[in-house]
């Protein structure tokens, strides 16, 4: 696909005149927005910008308010409260004028069921003055095997792949994706993915919601963390993994039982630092907190381990992940696609509350 034909942002200065010196002005700007459903606040003074061409990540738990942001954004709602600018233009107001430039990938919907991808495709394409060639987005979506099947006999993954494909028919200048990838194989994730730097590359502007944190650390030139409908957290990801404090991680031959964890929580620590031991989502992986990882530390887990026989599949010491930041901030782990076998109460321990007893 070739550069957007027009530049992302406008220049404009804060009275909406004519610049005396041109400077860009983000893509989306979002100032002290509130969203109200009746009494219920669902987004409460959210502030942040989207500068052109950059891939910005919106994320929090399920009902933080991204979803209400996001359709703000596209105009769908009116703001209860604050200001949301889109290319420099109100969202509701100026929908028409936007319609080219934006492209949305609509979630859930039905779409004619007795089309196939390629038909779907030259009918968006359609409405745009210079469209993506139907057969160019199926190349990139990987919808080759399907492109003559009927809508109504597509996957569900492949449906979610045919309505990326219709969101970048208009080669628009800002994408908008909430849960792009959402019940997508590891394939179809892993195109997404590639095909969000690659749309980045060319200078798009991709603003999305999403619980895949790894493709976060991937692809995010700057994240935002909603929770109860508040941001608690925004910047790049090294800007939030930062704030972690360094730790240890181990993977062990064999889980340990919970009366160990203890143990080894205690023989680590010392007076006035207390080091906990937080059970991962990977069985046998541990993640250790609350004290400098110094080498003595790390001497005294390895001979811990080697007095108790147990065996050291891996072991490394660095700041947290996105995922640890985001855990800590919301506390959050059925977003990460938990099945519910984990408790809250073991979530909290992983948020930072120490070793589950
Ligand atoms: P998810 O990850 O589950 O999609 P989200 O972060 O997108 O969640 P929203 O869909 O924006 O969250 O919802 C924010 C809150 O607003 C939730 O508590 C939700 O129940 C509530 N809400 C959303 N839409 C409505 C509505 N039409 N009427 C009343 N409450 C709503």
């Amino acid at each position: 696909m070739t550069a957007p034909r027009q530049p992302a942002g406008e220049p404009v200065d804060e009275r909406g005149a004519s610049a005396p010196t041109e400077t860009w002005a983000p893509v989306v700007r979002v100032e002290g927005l509130e969203q109200r459903y009746g009494s219920r606040v669902a987004v409460d003074d959210v502030t942040f910008a989207v500068e052109p061409a950059t891939v910005f990540a919106l994320l929090g738990p399920n009902g933080a308010g991204k979803t209400t942001t996001i359709e703000t954004i596209e105009g769908y709602r009116a703001p209860s409260g604050g200001r949301v600018r889109v290319l420099g233009l109100d969202p509701r107001r100026d929908r028409g004028r936007l319609a080219a430039r934006v492209g949305i990938m609509l979630q859930g919907g039905t779409l004619y069921p007795q089309a196939t991808p390629v038909e779907l495709l030259a009918l968006f394409g359609g409405f745009f003055r210079d469209p993506v060639p139907p057969s160019t987005l199926i190349e990139a979506l990987g919808l080759g095997a399907v492109a003559g099947t009927r809508y109504r006999s597509l996957s569900g993954g492949e449906r979610q792949r045919l309505a990326l494909g219709l969101a970048l028919a208009g080669r628009p200048e800002l994408l908008i994706l909430d849960e792009p990838s959402a019940g997508m194989d590891p394939a179809a994730k892993a195109a997404v993915r590639s095909l969000i730097a690659s749309l980045r590359r060319e200078g798009r502007t991709i603003l999305l919601t999403t619980h895949e944190l790894a493709d976060v650390e991937r692809l995010a030139d700057h994240v935002a963390i909603l929770h109860h409908g508040r941001i608690v957290a925004q910047g790049t990801v090294a800007d939030l993994t930062g704030g972690s404090e360094p730790a240890a991680r181990i993977r062990l031959a064999e889980p340990l039982e919970e009366a160990d964890l203890g143990r080894l929580a205690a023989a680590l620590s010392s007076p006035g630092q207390r080091v906990t031991v937080h059970a991962d989502r990977v069985a046998g992986s541990y993640r250790l907190a609350g004290a400098p990882m110094t080498p003595v530390l790390l001497r005294h887990l390895a001979e811990w381990c080697s007095i108790h026989g147990v065996g050291i599949e891996e072991w490394r010491v660095g700041r947290g992940s996105l995922e640890d930041r985001y855990l800590e901030l919301t506390g959050d782990v059925t977003a990460l696609g938990e099945t519910g076998d984990e408790t809250a109460r073991e979530a909290r321990a992983r948020a930072g509350g120490g070793v589950p007893s």
